[in-house]
């Protein structure tokens, strides 16, 4: 017998323990898919880093970090990332405008973005999205 689920959260660590495949969506879109072991190692899209940059860690002495409310950003618009206002590696124009294309990566993982798997694959900034961040670093800072 096989038996299947679907289950929603925002805790990736908790969805690592119980899923075989992801799916990641931004706003009701998809922006990464595949199988769990690929979709929890590089290439990660800037949106997935973010959430897996937001686990807890059970560190001593270290506040728990917590996403940004994000109803400020307002309505998503029709066309492009619905990433761009966030993302850190956003290409001016380019991700505002034109929907990002699926990036195919190993073992049916795939990503949804304008930068290559292996821009991907770099480590990149998140910081700027928690609440208890600075106000600026790489976040307004976007990839040229
Ligand atoms: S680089 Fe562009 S397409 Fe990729 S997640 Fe950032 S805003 Fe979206």
């Amino acid at each position: 017998m096989v038996f299947s689920y679907l289950f929603i959260s925002h805790d990736l660590a908790l969805v690592r323990m119980v899923a075989d495949e992801v799916a990641v969506l931004y706003q009701g879109r998809l922006c990464e898919v595949g199988p769990t072991r690929h979709v929890y190692a590089a290439p990660f899209h800037p949106y997935t880093a973010t959430l897996l940059a937001a686990v807890p860690e059970p560190v001593p002495g270290r506040s728990p970090r917590a996403l940004k409310h994000e109803s400020s950003l307002g309505v998503v618009p029709a066309h492009g990332c619905p990433f761009f206002q966030r993302c850190p590696r956003r290409i001016e124009t380019t991700c505002a405008q034109i929907d990002p294309p699926w990036r195919l990566a190993e073992g049916g993982h795939a990503i949804r973005c304008h930068l290559t798997l292996e821009q991907l694959s770099e480590p990149i900034e998140v910081l700027p999205l928690y609440a208890s961040a600075p106000s600026r670093t790489a976040y307004d800072k976007p990839h040229s």
